[in-house]
C-alpha cells in the first residue's frame, strides 16, 4: 500500500494519529493557521520563482513547484513544494509556515521525499531543505544512508500497522493530546 509522506512525520509525532487517519478518519477542521499557511506557501512559491538559489547553497538549478510523486517500490506518495534539479543532484524543499525550530519529524518527511526522488529519477539525494517562511530562513538536512534505512523501516512498520489494524501506543508527550482531533478515540489515556 502507498502511504502519504506526511504519515512519516505524523507517526513520529503520535503513531495513533496515522492509525486513526486510515482506519477511523474524522473530518478535519481547517484552522486559521492552516489557511494562512497555505496562502503564505503560495506567496513564497511566487517569490521563489524570481529568487536565486543562494539560500540553498547552490549556484544554479532548475526549479519545479508542486511536484506530485508516487513511488511504488518505496511505498510513498506526496507533493513536494519545490524540487531543485542541478546537473548532478536533486533537492527537495518543504515550505513551512512556522517560527518554531524544525524537529525530527520534519527530517523524516524530507527523507521520504528523497526516497521517492531516488526511486523515480534514479539519482541520489543527499540533502534536503526546509524553508521557514516567517523567518525567511533555510534549514539544511543531510540525508545519510542510516536515515534512509530507518525511513524505509518506518514505512514498512506503518503499512503493517494499518494492514493488520494494530493499534499503536499513544504518544508519551501528553501535551499533544490536548488539541488533538482524535482525542475522543483515546479514552484510555484520559
Ligand atoms: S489524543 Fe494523544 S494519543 Fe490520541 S491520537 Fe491524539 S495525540 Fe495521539
Amino acid at each position: 500500500m502507498l502511504l502519504r509522506v506526511s504519515d512519516l512525520k505524523q507517526y513520529i509525532y503520535c503513531p495513533r494519529i496515522v492509525y486513526y487517519s486510515y482506519l477511523m478518519p474524522v473530518e478535519k477542521k481547517v484552522t486559521y493557521k492552516m489557511e494562512h499557511g497555505k496562502v503564505a506557501e503560495a506567496e513564497i512559491a511566487t517569490m521563489e520563482k524570481r529568487r536565486k538559489l543562494k539560500p540553498y547553497g547552490l549556484e544554479e538549478g532548475k526549479r519545479r513547484f508542486d511536484v506530485w510523486l508516487k513511488a511504488e517500490v518505496v511505498g510513498l506518495t506526496g507533493r513536494i513544494d519545490l524540487l531543485i534539479e542541478t546537473v548532478d543532484r536533486w533537492y527537495p524543499v518543504d515550505f513551512k509556515y512556522t517560527q518554531r525550530p524544525v524537529q525530527r519529524n520534519h527530517l523524516y518527511q524530507i527523507c521520504g521525499y528523497a526516497l521517492m526522488i531516488e526511486e523515480l529519477f534514479r539519482t541520489r539525494v543527499d540533502r534536503g531543505f526546509v524553508y521557514l517562511i516567517p523567518l525567511k530562513d533555510v534549514v539544511v538536512f543531510t540525508l545519510k544512508d542510516d536515515l534512509k534505512k530507518d525511513c524505509r523501516k518506518m514505512t514498512a512498520e506503518i503499512q503493517e500497522m494499518i494492514e493488520k489494524e494494530l493499534m499503536p501506543e499513544a504518544t508519551s508527550h501528553r501535551v499533544r493530546c490536548v488539541e488533538c482531533e482524535y482525542q475522543n478515540y483515546c479514552r484510555d489515556i484520559w
